[in-house]
Formats: C-alpha cells, sequence, structure tokens
C-alpha cells in the first residue's frame, strides 16, 4: 500500500510481528526502539520515547528518509510489576513515562505530518488490564488506562482531519515480556482465559493492521480486545 508505517517498539515482540505485517502488505516500515534494533533487515531508527528530543530526533530522521508518519502503531512499553506497596518511585516513573507519555509524546509529533496530509491512523497498544485492574500492576494499568482517555480524546480532535486513533487491548501474548513470568502464575492466568492459551504476537498483529485499513476507515475511538475472551464484560 506504500505508507510509511511507524512501529514504536518494533524490534522484538508483537511491534516487531506488527512490522512485518505491515511490511508483507507492502508499507515502508520504520522500526522505533531505545536500542535501534533491526532484526528483520528493516529501517530502523534510536528512539527513547521517554524523551522528547529523542522523539523529535527520531521524526526528523524519518521524515528525511522516507517522508511523514501515515500510520503510527504506539506499542513500545515495558512492566515493573510489583505490589503498590513496594513499588519505588521509578517504577512508577518509568512505566508513565515509557507507557502513557511516551505515547502522547509519539502521537502529537506524529499529527504533524497526518494534519497536513489531512490523513492518518494512529493505534495504541493497550492491554486487557485497562478495564479489568491487575495486582501488582497498578502502574501499568493505570498507564494502560489513561491510553484509552487519551485515544478517544485525541479521535475527537482529529477526526474532522480524516485521521482515526483506536486502541488494541491484547490479554496475555507469548513474548519476552510474558516468557519471564513464574510457571505457577502463567497456569493461573490461562485458567482465566476461555480459548485457553496465549495469543501469538500475530494474532495483535492482524487487528493492529486491520485498524490501520480502508476497511476500518470509519472506526475511531475503538478498542479492540485481542485476549481470548479474558475481559469480556470489561
Ligand atoms: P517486548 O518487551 O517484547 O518489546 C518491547 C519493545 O518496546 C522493544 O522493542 C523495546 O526495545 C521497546 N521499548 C521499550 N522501552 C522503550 C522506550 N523507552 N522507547 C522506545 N522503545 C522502547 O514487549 P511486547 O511485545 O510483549 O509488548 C509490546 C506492547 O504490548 C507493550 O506496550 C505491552 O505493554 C503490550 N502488551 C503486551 C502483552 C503481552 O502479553 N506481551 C499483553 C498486553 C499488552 P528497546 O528495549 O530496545 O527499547
Amino acid at each position: 500500500m506504500g505508507r510509511v508505517v511507524l512501529v514504536t517498539g518494533g524490534s522484538r515482540g508483537i511491534g516487531r510481528a506488527t512490522a512485518l505485517a505491515f511490511r508483507d502488505a507492502g508499507d515502508t516500515v520504520i522500526v522505533a526502539s531505545r536500542g535501534g534494533d533491526s532484526p528483520d533487515g528493516l529501517p530502523a531508527v534510536a528512539m527513547d520515547v521517554t524523551n522528547t528530543a529523542s522523539v523529535e530526533a527520531a521524526f526528523d530522521a524519518i521524515e528525511a528518509d522516507h517522508g511523514p508518519v501515515e500510520v503510527l502503531v504506539a506499542n513500545a512499553g515495558i512492566t515493573r510489576d510489583t505490589l503498590l506497596m513496594r513499588m519505588s518511585d521509578d517504577d512508577i516513573d518509568a512505566v508513565m513515562q515509557t507507557n502513557l507519555v511516551g505515547v502522547i509524546r509519539c502521537a502529537r509529533r506524529s499529527l504533524r505530518g497526518m494534519l497536513k496530509a489531512k490523513k492518518g491512523r494512529i493505534i495504541l497498544v493497550s492491554s486487557v488490564v485497562w478495564g479489568m485492574g491487575s495486582a501488582g500492576q497498578v502502574n501499568y494499568a493505570a498507564a494502560k488506562a489513561g491510553l484509552v482517555g487519551m485515544a478517544r480524546s485525541l479521535a475527537r480532535e482529529v477526526g474532522s482531519r480524516n485521521i482515526t486513533v483506536n486502541v488494541v487491548a491484547p490479554g496475555f501474548v507469548d513474548t519476552e515480556m510474558t516468557q519471564g513470568l513464574p510457571e505457577e502464575r502463567k497456569q493461573e492466568i490461562l485458567a482465566q482465559v476461555p480459548l485457553g492459551r496465549y495469543a501469538t504476537a500475530n494474532e495483535v498483529a492482524g487487528s493492529i493492521v486491520f485498524l490501520a485499513s480502508a476497511e476500518a476507515s470509519y472506526i475511531t475511538g475503538a478498542i479492540v480486545p485481542v485476549d481470548g475472551g479474558l475481559g469480556m464484560g470489561h
């Protein structure tokens, strides 16, 4: 389709699968991460979403090399799980800065090109815990819930400019982020998932690509759950 697509956190996991899916659909995909890694040979930029100057510099470089970003997939995220009583200021700040403020920064910067082009797609990667909550993830769930308010506000701001803003809310996905969980916790989680298994990163990528497609042109401010039924009712 020949669009310029930026996937933050595109060097592994869900972001990597998403980048490959857009590439296979014919788009020009740039992957961004702190490390600037490009395991599949896609164009890559080093970007730390917690730092405005780094976000600016990365977008400047993308625009110079490829043109303005038409599709932003704000996927970069981290966890710093522990009970709130034990959560440090750094655990709170790092997760809020990466998973919420970083997304706002990237969306704000991407709007420059999208407003001029009078078209664009912004897709935010939240989590099923945005609505269900999750013990041990007060920082993470707060940031992921914040993305919903952000998406819906921005969808209202830019709808008239042919820019859509949507949220994908994955359940448990088999990536490095979840591979570190203790076996007992994994089994507890699986027992609550109606489909009885984790998602693959490709299953999440499919919904992200759909939200950027022509078929999704009238969808904005929506939350698409990709959670095997875990979040039903939330
Ligand atoms: P991974 O840990 O596998 O990958 C995270 C990616 O984000 C990496 O590319 C990493 O690269 C990048 N990243 C982290 N911090 C920053 C930063 N400050 N600036 C730029 N890039 C950064 O995660 P997943 O693929 O599992 O998760 C992707 C998204 O999906 C996250 O937002 C996560 O919260 C969400 N999610 C994941 C679920 C799961 O079960 N895995 C479930 C629900 C939601 P680098 O370290 O080089 O910066």
